[in-house]
Parts: C-alpha cells; sequence; structure tokens
C-alpha cells in the first residue's frame, strides 16, 4: 500500500487509532432475498500526527443515493442554530448566503432567507457560507476547505458544523466512524486546518445533536477566538484528541459494546421477549456487524425511509421493515440505533408503550 498522505496537511506520519476491521459498505442495503455475502471492505481511523486531523484510512467504497430521512432532531437544531448565530450578530441583513450541503440532507438556506438573507446558488461570492456536515464528505480536506476559503466575499464568515471528535473520544462513539465520512474533526485540528486555509476561527456553539456537535464561524480577519471557543479547545486539551493513545479506550470499546448487545438480544430472546431494531443507520451497520447480530436473535430493524422497505441490513440477514411493523409485532422492546430519534419516535409510535414495551437506547448497553 502507498503511503497514506494526510487529508488535510499532506503529512505522512500517523497512527491508526481505530481499526473497525472489514465492514460492509454502511450504506449499501442490499435487497432481502439477496443472499450475499455482501463486500467488504477495510475501515481504519488514521490520525495524522502533524496537524491531528482524525481521518478515514483509505476508502475503496463508492457512495450510493442517501436514502435516509431527516429526524426532526436535525430540524430542530438547525433552527437553535440559526437562531443563536443571528443573536450572536453573524447574519448581515440582505447579505448573500451559500450553502455546502450534506449529502444526507438538511438545509438551512430556507432558515437563512427567513433571516434576510438572499441565496444566489453556487456561483461568486457570499457574505455567509454555511456548511452543515458537508465538509467531511470531502475525501481532499485540504481542497475543500480552501474551495470554501476562495467563495467567502471580504469580511464574510465560514459557519461550520461537524459532530465534535471529543464527542466520540468522550462518548465511546466508536461506530461514528464509516464510510464516506472522511474526516472526524477535533475544534483544534479544525483551528489548525483554517488557519492554513487563511481564516481565523473566532467563536463556536455547541448542541447536543449526536451527543455534542459544533458550530465553528471563521473570518478571514478579525480578532481570535473568544472565550466559548477558547473553552472548547480546552476540553479537547483535556482529552487529548492528538494523542492516538487517548483512543485506547474507543477500540476497547467495541468488543464490549458488541458483546452487550449479543449477550442483551439472546437474553431476551430467552425470556421469550420479542425485540425489534430501530432505525437502519450506518452506526446499526458496524454494531450488528461487530456483535454478529442475525434475523434470529433481531427479527427486523424498524426505519421510516420508503426506499429502505424491502431492503437487509449490510452484512447481516435482518430485514428492514416499515413502521407499521411496530404495532403488528407488539415488541417487548424496541432498540434504538439513534439516540437522537428518541422524543421523536416516542411521539410518533405511542403503541410501543402503550402495549406494554419499551425503547432501548442501543448505545447504552453495557456502559
Ligand atoms: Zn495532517
Amino acid at each position: 500500500m502507498d503511503k497514506h498522505a494526510c487529508r488535510a496537511c499532506r503529512g505522512s506520519a500517523g497512527h491508526i487509532v481505530l481499526d473497525l476491521g472489514d465492514q460492509p459498505a454502511c450504506d449499501y442495503f442490499p435487497r432481502r432475498d439477496d443472499p450475499g455475502p455482501d463486500p467488504v471492505y477495510p475501515l481504519q481511523m488514521w490520525l495524522c500526527s502533524s496537524c491531528g486531523l482524525a481521518q478515514l484510512l483509505a476508502d475503496p467504497t463508492v457512495p450510493e443515493e442517501p436514502r435516509g430521512t431527516e429526524p426532526a432532531a436535525l430540524v430542530s437544531q438547525a433552527a437553535d442554530a440559526v437562531q443563536r448565530v443571528a443573536a450572536a450578530g453573524w447574519l448581515p441583513e440582505g447579505g448573500v448566503v451559500d450553502e455546502y450541503g450534506s449529502p444526507h440532507g438538511g438545509s438551512w438556506l430556507g432558515l437563512l432567507a427567513a433571516q434576510g438573507l438572499r441565496s444566489v446558488g453556487q456561483a461568486g461570492q457570499a457574505d455567509v457560507i454555511v456548511d452543515c456536515f458537508g465538509l467531511m464528505h470531502a475525501a481532499d480536506q485540504r481542497a475543500a476547505l480552501a474551495e470554501r476559503a476562495a467563495r467567502m466575499a471580504p469580511g464574510g464568515v465560514l459557519l461550520l458544523q461537524y459532530h465534535a471528535l471529543s464527542t466520540i473520544l468522550s462518548g465511546g462513539q466508536w461506530n461514528a466512524l464509516r464510510h464516506g465520512h472522511y474526516a472526524y474533526y477535533s475544534t483544534t485540528a479544525l483551528t489548525g486546518m483554517l488557519a492554513r486555509a487563511g481564516l481565523t476561527p473566532r467563536t463556536a456553539w455547541r448542541f447536543e445533536l449526536y451527543g455534542g456537535t459544533v458550530l465553528l464561524a471563521a473570518t478571514r480577519t478579525g480578532g481570535g477566538p473568544d472565550d466559548a471557543l477558547r473553552s472548547m479547545l480546552a476540553d479537547d486539551a483535556g482529552i487529548g484528541v492528538g494523542d492516538p493513545g487517548a483512543f485506547a479506550g474507543l477500540q476497547q470499546d467495541i468488543q464490549a459494546h458488541a458483546k452487550a448487545l449479543h449477550d442483551w438480544l439472546a437474553a431476551e430472546r430467552s425470556s421469550g421477549r420479542t425485540v425489534v431494531g430501530y432505525g437502519a443507520a450506518s452506526r446499526a451497520v458496524a454494531l450488528l456487524c461487530h456483535a454478529r447480530v442475525d434475523r434470529l436473535l433481531l427479527p427486523a430493524v424498524i426505519d421510516a425511509s420508503p426506499a429502505k422497505q424491502g431492503l437487509r441490513m449490510p452484512g447481516t440477514d435482518i430485514p428492514v421493515a416499515g413502521p407499521d411493523q411496530l404495532a403488528a409485532r407488539r415488541p417487548d422492546a424496541v432498540l434504538l440505533f439513534v439516540p437522537d430519534l428518541l422524543a421523536e419516535v416516542r411521539a410518533a409510535f405511542p403503541e410501543v408503550e402503550t402495549g406494554g414495551g419499551r425503547w432501548v437506547d442501543a448505545a447504552t448497553l453495557g456502559s
């Protein structure tokens, strides 16, 4: 294998800090009647010794069309974020905005239009460049950030939102690692990347989405980090986001988490209780594969996305089923793979709890 060059600084020194082994592509959902085996690819996180960017080492997969539905938690966080950014004075009245969106959806343009900004499409410069989980999907991080910086009008602001590496580390979120997501930003590493792109990070806001999501504002000129941002950098230093040793616990969490899930499902089954999953998300794929869960232990994963019906979970024989199966199967427990969905699914499917069932957060099993 050729030596890996950092996606941000091109450095070649670094460490594999998380290794999930060979995994199916998490957005390749085979048809239910496709017996497999599904193709698998190495899935490893590499931490650059030079710039500290945690990144996907190699990605031989080809992205599939996203089939997800937008969680209500994502929509309400976007509204909250735009309110907070506006209140802090970062949205110039009548200014031009452009957006680098995530392929998984979640545009902020409507919310920003309501704040008086104008969208002109992907042409020319903009006073506000919004990137909500977009940058992580770029294989060449340096080029992608340079492109965004070049699009900023004089005096413009770049608003970058990302799932914080500190959250992944402190929350044991090893299954955040997936093909197609090339970078896992610490605020510290991102600060360095921005500096090399000629930008100065100014402030940041933290949100509970995904257990800890950061929205950072950067400009070409102006002062340095404010207190909020400095406090996040201090948190990063405390966790050790640039230290390969700080990732050891994450690697250990894999087997512990997988075993806890398998044991819990086996115990539920031997007690005669019915369990189904909810949320055919990428992190469910990695968890179910590591825990060697099959349809005997988990007969279905419920997902609201019509595009996933008739398919099965990659790397397993577990079918994806529609929400109507919650009423039909009357499960004793619904294993939720996307904790941010909890409020939404409890409200949408009251029959689970009125029928005597309960929602169980898959991330908390064994922790
Ligand atoms: Zn680097």
